[in-house]
């Protein structure tokens, strides 16, 4: 295959300077060099050498000599200016190279299965792998028939728009907020911020060399979603303030009738061909059922709904849920406030990562942005790292002797090494250790890191609360022992809604048939999370079961859906027909599937409560699947699981 010019142009200005290039290859993480220099000049060579050194996706894993490192770096000088000057092109990269090469990158064994996902994943020859072109020429005017609703315009619903503009498909994003970016927009609480690498967190079609740190923080995510929504004109298309209340699908039009109320209160009825729920399942809050809350006196918010003028400094404050929110908020407030009393109804675990603090310096930025494969290889690495990479963790192992508190021998490893490191952090406090050790097995919560949480705990001003509350008073909460805390403000970091899907919106399918009276207040279903039976026309992106809860980056689920759903939305095109609905068959049989997978993991444990299951204790948000088996289930929509309906 031929060397994209653009990745020749991206050697030349690499090599413009000498001294810039030999400086961002010393700041450099060495192993995407590696796999730079063996991607540029085919040398697997240097996977052998390098092969002992590296013991994971984390670059902090990798222990390559110096002696070896100085080597590779001169070599990529070399053969950077090679390509420079063109004595040489790029090596082609075979399949079995690619996997070798993987293999190395993470130290651990990547089965072959991973080369088409990471072909798509990380851009690396500036392809759209993930495309769905037309198969057949369809007259633009013909389009005007498949107009298109998204609802929501946070990551997921802006992704599938791009790939619909790309398509020529008209299309109408619905968003209740005032701008664009869902969950990124709504959460501004102090120390809000993205726990997966954000160099993998981010579309697989638009990298962003320029992100300031490897974990970015709130602002500056939202900052890229805007700067993807002004590159791919979107905003154009974007109903602003405007809320889906309902959506029912007409069986003589096929079409959908989208009932929408903008804030001032007019409403209005909107009709598409086929409608997009993109609505995301982390922003209702969910407001704890305490008695007195409402009488409090002072403020007292949701994470999610932060007041920012209320000034937290000199004040006491209790902070009510101690998960992914609670993990950001407290350390960042406990600084400024009097006191933090923190209400703890059980502890979560919390995992180390050493670059969770640390920002992307200048010299690695200028490496991301002009040495060719770097930011691939790196993507790749984090992939590995934070996702399929431990998936065998969170199996159950039917045999496994301590099932109180872990469930197989690799969880187990896990859960001493995080009890070890609690205890460097706390291992004097013995009174402290006692509250915050979980007794379930890692992984039974969603997985935090730990943002010197466990440093905050240690501070005078920072009490850890586990008793039960009560009540709440006027300006006090009153724990069952009996224990008042006076406050003066407080932070309800008690999470979401999550498994009431799509909220507050009805949406009827055939016959009337409503989809609340199917799934009932929390037991959705759908097939790969996309489409159910009777809702023809219909897709979700982030449906049932298909939360990432082993790790992985939520846009990579997303972009898994919206090519699916592009190939659903192809199918009805080109076959000139008016509806697609999911078979009943293929449904059941997935969704059996995905129970079966789901009960012999760690969420289903007994030990421990999470927004993953519903009240029976089915798990309804999470996937069971590894991201690379999610992709191949969803990397082509078979058209035998779907009913057509002709037109005419
Ligand atoms: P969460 O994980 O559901 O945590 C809610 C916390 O509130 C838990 O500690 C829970 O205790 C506690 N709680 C709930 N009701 C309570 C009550 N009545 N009394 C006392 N405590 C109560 O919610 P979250 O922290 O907002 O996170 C939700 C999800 O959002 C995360 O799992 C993650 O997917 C996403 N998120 C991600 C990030 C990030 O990337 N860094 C940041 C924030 C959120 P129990 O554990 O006992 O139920």
């Amino acid at each position: 295959m031929e060397t994209p010019t653009r990745t020749i142009e991206q050697i030349r200005l690499a090599c413009a300077n000498d001294a810039e290039l030999r400086n961002a290859l010393q700041a450099a993480d060495i192993v995407p060099l590696l796999m730079s220099l063996v991607h540029l000049t085919g040398q697997a060579r240097w996977l052998d050498e390098a092969a002992p050194h590296i013991k994971g996706g984390w670059s902090f894993l990798a222990t390559i000599p110096d002696e070896m490192q100085r080597r590779i770096r001169e070599q990529l000088v070399l053969a950077l200016k090679d390509v420079a000057s063109g004595r040489s092109t790029p090596a082609t990269i075979s399949d079995e190279l690619l996997t070798r090469m993987m293999h190395t990158s993470v130290g651990q064994t990547v089965p072959a299965e991973y080369n088409a996902l990471f072909r798509e994943e990380t851009s690396f020859d500036h392809r759209d792998y993930k495309a769905v072109p037309w198969r057949k020429p369809v007259a633009p005017e013909r389009l005007a028939d498949f107009h298109t609703i998204i609802i929501g315009a946070g990551f997921s619903g802006l992704g599938m728009a791009i790939k619909l503009e790309e398509s020529g498909i008209p299309y109408t994003i619905i968003e209740k907020n005032p701008n664009v970016g869902g969950t990124w927009l709504e959460n501004r609480y102090p120390g809000c911020g993205v726990d997966t690498p954000c160099h993998f967190y981010s579309y697989s079609f638009a990298p962003n060399p320029e992100w300031s740190s490897f974990f970015a923080k709130r602002d500056e995510i939202l900052r890229y979603i805007f700067d993807c929504a002004e590159r791919y004109q979107l905003r154009k298309s974007i109903r602003f303030g405007e809320e889906v209340l309902s959506a029912a699908y007409d069986e003589k039009n096929s079409t959908w009738q989208v009932h929408t109320r903008t804030a001032d209160g007019t409403e209005q009825d909107l009709t598409a061909r086929v409608l997009i729920t993109a609505v995301g399942a982390l922003n209702r809050p969910a407001i704890p059922n305490i008695p007195g809350l409402e009488q409090f006196s002072g403020p007292a918010f949701h994470t999610a709904c932060w007041d920012s003028n209320v000034d937290l400094t000199g004040k006491r404050v209790a902070m009510i849920g101690t998960g992914a929110s609670g993990m950001q908020t407290g350390p960042s407030i406990s600084g400024s406030v009097d006191r933090l009393t923190i209400f703890q109804r059980s502890p979560h675990w919390a995992i180390r990562h050493p670059l969770y603090h640390a920002s992307v310096s200048e010299e690695v930025k200028w490496a991301i942005r002009h040495i060719p494969f770097y930011v691939s290889w790196f993507r790749f690495q984090l992939f590995w790292a934070a996702s399929d990479g431990f998936h065998r963790t969170l199996q159950i192992d039917p045999t496994w002797s301590m099932p109180h508190l872990s469930i197989n021998a690799d969880n187990h490893r896990m859960r001493e090494e995080l009890v070890d490191y609690i205890k460097s952090k706390i291992g004097d406090r013995p009174d402290l250790l006692a509250k915050v050790i979980p007794n379930y097995p890692p992984f039974g919560k969603r997985m935090l890191r730990d943002n010197h949480w466990y440093d905050m705990l240690k501070r005078p001003n920072v009490e850890l609360v586990t008793d039960k509350i009560d009540r709440i008073e006027a300006n006090a909460v009153v724990t069952r022992e009996g224990a008042r805390h006076e406050v003066d403000v407080i932070v309800l970091a008690t999470g979401f809604q999550a498994s009431r899907m799509l909220g507050p919106i009805e949406v009827y399918g055939r016959h009337g048939k409503r989809l609340r009276d199917s799934w009932g207040d929390d037991d959705p279903r759908a097939y790969l999370g996309i489409t159910i039976p009777d809702y023809p026309n219909f897709f979700m992106i982030y449906g049932p079961n298909t939360n990432l809860a082993h790790g992985g980056s939520a846009i990579f689920h997303s972009e898994c859906q919206i090519r699916y759903v592009m190939e659903g939305i192809r199918e009805l095109v080109e076959a000139g027909a008016k509806s697609i609905e999911c078979r009943p068959g293929p449904f059941e049989t997935y969704n059996a599937k995905v129970d079966r997978a789901l009960s012999g993991m760690v969420w289903s444990h007994p030990a421990m409560t999470n927004w993953y299951k519903n009240k029976r204790g089915r798990v309804v948000m999470n996937s069971p699947w590894r991201l690379v088996d999610y992709r191949n289930l969803t990397e082509h929509l078979d058209p035998s699981d779907y009913a057509f309906e002709r037109a005419g």
